[in-house]
């Protein structure tokens, strides 16, 4: 961190500073400059408030060299991080994993044909929502603990592991015990009360990227379950509000290679909810492993028409099948499998 002075700014005050940084065991070094005095601090300077060193009317300004996050951080774990989801790993440099399901559980039936849909097409590991965060209160909101007493039963059919998204700390004991990878979605992303819970789990999360949120933002709340001791993190983007209206979001794809030269942590791509269209999942599913994704997360309902939720951008069991194909092909041109 380096600290920009005014250059009238009398050596005591620099030294309440400087020993402040001191008492903190980092090392200071002051340099003289023509318009400004300096302070440069080496060591752990995320647990520095700049806010309220600014208030300090002698400082003019203050620059970060690091990072705010330190876990997430690729600086210092360099090698990409795999995670474990019940046996099927997410990450690294080899296979590429797609998951897919309904957008809600709507029947013990329902969710069970299509996890025998997704497990025919390649999928490997089943989603399908119980807890729906949905804009309206008066739309269905889920089947709640049913939904994933259901999808427990399509795992135990198919053997495929089960993924489902948690609103509130007070469900945590139902998904450890029933879910293998919690998702924590777009609304979520910065309850962070549900964050630090989560970090106490050792649980894999998903980590869905916030409808407006930066990339920063987005990896300190990883760094929020990090922080909490739980390193099984997978992040998810999932398309971010522009002025464009014409899709439901705007896929952000070059934030793939953003976020792999930023963190260890593996991420992997939802082209349902980032574009609301099924017509547009196959393109951009394919675009997303061109571009380094390390796996895809796709809505696939027998019968979008009639689905509970999100029947627009869901793709029938035939088409997830052809891109989960596709997606095999370039998985190829760029040296991975699936
Ligand atoms: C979902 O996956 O069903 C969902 C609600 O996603 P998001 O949080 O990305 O909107
Ligand atoms: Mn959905």
């Amino acid at each position: 961190m380096v600290i920009t002075c005014k250059k009238d700014a009398p050596q005591e005050e620099l030294n309440k500073i400087i020993t402040k940084f001191e008492n903190y065991g980092m090392q200071i070094k002051q340099i003289e400059g023509e318009d400004y005095t300096l302070i440069v601090v080496v060591g752990d300077t995320a647990i520095i408030d700049e806010k309220r060193l600014m208030c300090n009317p002698y400082v003019e300004s203050i620059s970060q060299i690091g990072t705010p996050y330190k876990k997430v951080s690729r600086i210092w774990h360099p090698e990409d991080s795999v995670v474990d989801v019940a046996g099927v790993k997410i990450g690294g440099k080899e296979k590429i994993v797609v998951m897919g399901g309904p957008c809600s559980v709507e029947g013990l039936e329902q969710i069970c044909d299509i996890s025998q849909e997704i497990k025919n097409a390649g999928g490997r590991i089943l989603r399908g929502g119980a807890y729906k965060p949905r804009t309206s209160p008066y739309t269905f909101q889920g089947l709640g603990r049913e939904g994933i007493m259901y999808m427990t039963q399509a795992r135990k059919l198919t053997g495929l592991p089960i993924v489902s998204e948690i609103m509130s700390t007070d469900k945590i004991d139902e998904f450890v015990e029933n879910v293998d990878l919690i998702q924590v979605g777009a609304r979520n992303m910065q309850n962070f009360d549900l964050l630090k819970a989560l970090g106490k789990t050792d649980k894999p999360i998903l980590l869905k990227r916030g409808l407006s949120n930066t990339i920063e933002e987005w990896l300190m709340s990883a760094e929020y379950i990090m922080a909490g001791g739980n390193n099984n993190v997978i992040l998810c983007e999932r398309g971010i509000r522009t002025f464009e209206t014409y899709t439901r979001n705007t896929l952000d794809l070059s934030v793939v290679q953003i976020v792999k030269k930023k963190t260890h942590l593996p991420i992997v791509i939802d082209p349902s909810h980032a574009t609301g269209n099924w017509e547009l999942v196959e393109s951009m599913s394919l675009a997303a492993v061109a571009a380094g994704a390390d796996g895809l997360m796709i809505e696939v309902h027998p019968q979008p028409e009639c689905a509970w939720s999100d029947g627009q951008q869901s793709l029938k069991p035939k088409n997830f099948k052809d891109v989960v194909e596709k997606a095999r092909a370039i998985a190829k041109v760029v040296g991975r499998d699936l």
